[in-house]
Formats: C-alpha cells, sequence, structure tokens
C-alpha cells in the first residue's frame, strides 16, 4: 500500500474510532483509543470477539470494559505501538505545528491592528473604523486564547502518549527477561533468534546444574534460588555481548553464541564450568558452607541442524550424556 493509500485507510480508521468513542460517550483517552481503534480495524481477533460479545449481550461498552481488554489484549503488544500511536502521536505533532504557525500569525496580525489603531487616534476618520478595529481586535483575541487552550490540551494527550509508549516498552521489555535471574526467558530468547540468522554458524550450550534437588532439600528453596541466581551470574559473565543467556527453566540454562564454531563454545562451557565447581558458598544466616556445586553441559553447532529447535536439542542430548557419564563436564554432540 502506497503511503498516501495507507493514510487515507487510518485516517478512515481513526474517524470510525471517534465516532464509536462518541456516540458510546466513551472520552478519547490513549486507552481507549487503541482499543476501540484496534476494534473498528479488526486487527486482534481475540479483542474484536470479546467486544462484540458485549455489544450483543448489552450493547453498552464502559471504560472499564475497555481497560480490562487494554490489559489482556493490547498491553504486550507492539500492535499499539506500530499501529496506532505513532501515527495518532505524527498527527498530532502536525496539529501542533499548525495551531503555533496560526497562533503565531494571530500575535503578527494583532501587531498590525495595534499599529492602525495607533495611526487611527493620530488621525481624523470615521467612528466605524474605529469599531471595526475594535471588533478585529477582540476576534483575533479570542481566538488567540483558543487556539492556546487547544495546543495545551493536546500538549498534555502528547505527554499522555509518551508515558503510555514507555509503559508499552517496560512491559515488553520486562515479558521478555526472567525476573530472578535477569536473564533472557523463553520468549526474550525468540525474540532475539528472530534477528540472527540462521544459515551462519552458531553454537550452544544447554546447561543443568548437577543434584540440584539436594540443595533445595538441605537448605530450603530460597537458598536454592540464590545458587540460581548465583550461577546466572557467573553464565552471563563468561557470554560476549552478542551471545544469549537464557534460564530455560527452573535451574536450566541455554547459552546461544553467536557466530561461533564449536572450539570457541568448549573453551567457554569449561570456563562456566570450572567457575562454578570453584564457587564458595556460605549460607548467611547459620554461617554453613554449601557442598561444592557443579553444572553439566552439552554443546552443539548448527551446521547439521534444521533449525533453533534441533539445535537445542542436540545440545540437550548431549547434556544428558554428560550426565549419564558423571556430571561436573562438558560433552559435544
Ligand atoms: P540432575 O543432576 O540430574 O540434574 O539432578 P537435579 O536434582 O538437578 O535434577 P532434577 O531436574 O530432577 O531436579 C531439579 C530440581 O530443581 C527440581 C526442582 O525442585 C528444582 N527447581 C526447579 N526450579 C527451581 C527454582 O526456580 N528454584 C528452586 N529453588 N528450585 C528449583
Ligand atoms: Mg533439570
Ligand atoms: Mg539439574
Amino acid at each position: 500500500m502506497s503511503f498516501d493509500e495507507n493514510y487515507q485507510v487510518t485516517s478512515n480508521f481513526s474517524e470510525l474510532t471517534h465516532d464509536f468513542l462518541s456516540s458510546h460517550l466513551i472520552s478519547p483517552t490513549p486507552v481507549n483509543y487503541s482499543v476501540i481503534y484496534l476494534y473498528i480495524s479488526n486487527e486482534n481477533e481475540l479483542l474484536t470477539a470479546a467486544i462484540d460479545k458485549k455489544l450483543q449481550q448489552t450493547g453498552l461498552i464502559t471504560t472499564d470494559f475497555i481497560a480490562d481488554l487494554f490489559k489482556r489484549y493490547v498491553s504486550f503488544t507492539q500492535q499499539v505501538e506500530n499501529s496506532i500511536l505513532s501515527p495518532f502521536e505524527e498527527t498530532l505533532n502536525k496539529t501542533l505545528e499548525q495551531i503555533s504557525k496560526q497562533v503565531s500569525n494571530e500575535v503578527k496580525a494583532a501587531k498590525s491592528l495595534q499599529k492602525l489603531d495607533k495611526v487611527l487616534t493620530n488621525t481624523a476618520h470615521h467612528k466605524s473604523l474605529e469599531q471595526i478595529v475594535g471588533y478585529l481586535f477582540s476576534t483575533i483575541n479570542n481566538t488567540k486564547a483558543q487556539h492556546q487552550a487547544l495546543s495545551q490540551e493536546l500538549s498534555t494527550t502528547h505527554q499522555e502518549i509518551k508515558l503510555l509508549k514507555d509503559k508499552l516498552a517496560f512491559s515488553r521489555q520486562e515479558a521478555l527477561v526472567d525476573s530472578l535471574t535477569g536473564l533472557l526467558n523463553r520468549r526474550g530468547c525468540d525474540d532475539k533468534l528472530q534477528a540472527l540468522n540462521f544459515a551462519d554458524t552458531h553454537s550452544s550450550l544447554a546447561i543443568d546444574i548437577d543434584h540440584f534437588k539436594k540443595i533445595n532439600d538441605d537448605f530450603g528453596h530460597f537458598v536454592g534460588d540464590k545458587v540460581i541466581q548465583r550461577i546466572a551470574k557467573t553464565i552471563k559473565s563468561h557470554v560476549g555481548e552478542q551471545d544469549l543467556a537464557v534460564r530455560f527453566g527452573g535451574e536450566e540454562f541455554l547459552v546461544v553464541m553467536t557466530n561461533k564454531s564449536i572450539p570457541e563454545a568448549k573453551r567457554v562451557a569449561e570456563n562456566i564450568r570450572i567457575s562454578i565447581s570453584k564457587m564458595k558458598l556460605i549460607q548467611k544466616e547459620t554461617n554453613t558452607p554449601l557442598p561444592p556445586i557443579s553444572v553439566s553441559i552439552g554443546i552443539a553447532q548448527s551446521d547439521n541442524t534444521p533449525d533453533w529447535k534441533s539445535l537445542f536439542e542436540q545440545a540437550d542430548n548431549a547434556l544428558y550424556k554428560a550426565k549419564n557419564s558423571g556430571r561436573n563436564r562438558c560433552i559435544c554432540a
């Protein structure tokens, strides 16, 4: 679709959204606007179905209902930002620009009138001329005040949009990161993988803590969590900026070493394994040293696998072998 066509379509949606909001007496806040825009443009099936159902049942759409839909279907998606907020913000910026031009024109016009007024006071003239100037003065001052108020209102909306965008960016970011360790979660991993070309050579490490159940049993879940955090930190410190460190499951981690083949992956895996086996952990409350902790690591390279999923499976198979051949070791697929 060309820019013009696209503009036409979004303008139409935008108009219909306004109509819908005003016919249901809902104010056009960014949240209400976003949800109804998605409904009008039919971009989110679940959301559309929910509104249609509500309309059929009660014929009434409330702001609470919209807020709930926003939370459920919208706040995590980039859809809002791409298809609504950004174009809306663009239009808003243009409108603000036009209004401030208008205001400055009005200021200029008022100045010219002031000059004219001075001339008139110094010259003989018809009384009605003075009235006309007076009338123009008050009209211009009125519209100027109206435009300034409008501009103020639009600036507030602008601020609201910025806040909403920041919030969206934050929740999107939060949804990709594991809260215990700060590593990527699976979703974050999938997200980052999309930016990589699988056809290049990459390697993967599947890492699992050895006999972790015993740590939990002997020291409790809280200490178990602390151990997971320490191990995550150690893994992160051994991989490069471009690599992905992921908490794949409870006490399982995945590392994607981008553009690296087995020898380098193996070196990093060994460094991680040795660092962890040398960790000296103490339970603070009781001052009890924890027994040595170790991890097993499976390593695989992407050349012989058709996709990411099978690369990770290969690394997992190698991990299984590492577990079965005694743990605390790295094995290549
Ligand atoms: P193995 O050497 O075979 O891996 O033995 P393991 O005990 O580590 O293996 P298993 O997978 O049987 O048990 C993992 C345990 O990790 C089970 C579960 O209680 C614990 N676990 C999983 N997620 C978490 C978590 O988030 N926090 C804590 N504290 N424990 C967890
Ligand atoms: Mg496990
Ligand atoms: Mg384990």
